[in-house]
């Protein structure tokens, strides 16, 4: 087996297969320490969690991991508090996504002598419609190419990777929605000033903010499409982030050095079939969803179990039915995901779109949700991610 890429997917298949005694070989571009500081997400899924326990792979995430329980909106200078994990059982983990790397590559490379492959260049994909797929790569030490031949490709290459473009166009539907705004992503050297996440919603646009660890906070700012970092000045970012996260009696906001300023480009992507051949596509390479609700490491991670499960039955068993069904049953949670994302962006813009009539339905969303407690408990359902866990 190869698996392309040392994602959250690819390093959670990785080691899956690995205790099940499935050979398997991991290939990556970048280095070790790179992947292992890589900031991203933070916010981890309770069934997601348990789903990495099962496997043996969350000890250190449970050792060391905040839960959060609640978040707050606050909109027209007042704040509201949503207990989520009081409506659906589950809660979130706070680990930052480089924490769980990091775990998942000494499990794998360091505890398990798995085999891993950093800073590889040009990897291409041969043959996946054989039965001998194989990968070829560029070796960084003596720049020599190297070919893997396997029974099965998983391509866990996120949103840049190659392994998605060897998917045949005519058999593929790629399905794309653009938000026509971006977030500014930004990280901050200061505690985080509320134990909860918080939505700023606001007529001059989101923001947010999201503890990280005792040191680091997470900020998002909603900028105008195009805008680029330079843009956005550290004092012009803290401005716009004490007013649209203002709300009666809140903590005033800790600043701290920005750390990272970054432009998310705000758009979803599903493939359908994530399956080609031999090839099985996981995480971000299959379906993107921008980080409005924190899903994407979460669906990664649920492509691992799916796949990995799958991969162990086709090669002790000789069973393909989960590698048959296994698009299928990724996309069932990946587009309840999708769908959320969506309603709940319109939810986070709409005050701040211009157009009164988006204003008025957004307001209307947050007022249902805080005030119906069957509209609490659906949104609560899918924000903690638990509405497709049955
Ligand atoms: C700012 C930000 C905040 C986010 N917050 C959250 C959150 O709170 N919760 C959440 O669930 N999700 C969040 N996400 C999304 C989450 O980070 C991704 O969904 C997650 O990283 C997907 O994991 P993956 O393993 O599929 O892909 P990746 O993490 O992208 O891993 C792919 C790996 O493949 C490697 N690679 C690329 N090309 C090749 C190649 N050709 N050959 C070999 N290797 C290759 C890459 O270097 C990388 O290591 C956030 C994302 C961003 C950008």
């Amino acid at each position: 087996m190869v698996i392309v890429g040392a994602g959250p997917a690819g390093l959670t298949l990785a080691n899956i297969l690995r205790t099940a005694a499935v050979d398997c070989v991991v290939l990556e571009t970048e280095s070790r320490d790179f992947i292992e500081q890589r900031p991203r997400a933070g916010f981890i899924e309770e069934w997601a969690v348990r789903g990495l326990d099962r496997h043996g792979l969350a000890d250190r995430l449970l050792a060391r991991a905040p839960v959060h329980s609640e978040c707050e909106f606050r909109y027209g200078g007042a704040r509201h508090t949503f207990r989520y994990a009081e409506l659906t059982g589950h809660h979130h983990y706070v680990y930052p996504q480089q924490f769980l790397v990091t775990d998942l590559v000494r499990q794998y490379a360091d505890e398990a002598d798995g085999d891993i492959r950093f800073q590889v260049r040009d990897v291409t994909l041969q043959d996946i419609d054989s039965e001998e797929p194989s990968v070829t790569y560029t070796d960084p030490e003596t720049g020599r190419r190297r070919r893997l031949a396997c029974t099965a490709i998983a391509g866990c290459d996120g949103a840049r990777g190659v392994t998605r473009t060897c998917l045949p166009a005519q058999d593929t539907t790629l399905a794309r929605h653009d938000y026509g705004i971006g977030w500014l992503a930004l990280l901050a050297e200061a505690p985080p000033s509320s134990d909860c996440v918080v939505f700023g919603i606001h007529p001059r646009g989101l923001a947010a903010h999201m503890a990280r660890t005792p040191e680091i906070t997470r900020y998002y700012l909603q900028c105008p499409p195009g805008d680029t970092p330079d843009d956005w000045p550290d004092a012009r970012v803290w401005s716009e982030l004490h007013t649209r996260l203002a709300g009666a009696g809140a903590r005033p906001l800790t600043e701290g050095r920005l750390i990272e300023k970054r432009m998310l480009d705000m758009h979803n992507y599903v493939v359908a079939p994530m399956t080609h051949g031999r090839l099985h596509l996981a995480g971000d390479a299959a379906h993107l969803t921008a980080p409005i609700a924190a899903k994407g490491m979460n669906l990664a991670l649920n492509d691992a179990f799916l796949l990995a499960d799958a991969l162990i039955a086709h090669c002790t068993r000789g069973d393909d039915s989960g590698l048959i069904g296994y698009s299928a049953a990724s996309l069932r949670r990946v587009w309840h995901d999708q769908e959320f994302s969506e309603w709940f962006a319109h939810l986070l813009h709409g005050p701040s779109s211009g157009d009164p009539f988006q204003a008025g339905t957004a307001v209307a969303r947050l007022d249902r949700i805080l005030h119906s407690r069957g509209a609490a408990v659906a949104f609560a359902e899918s924000y903690i991610g638990k509405d497709a866990d049955g």
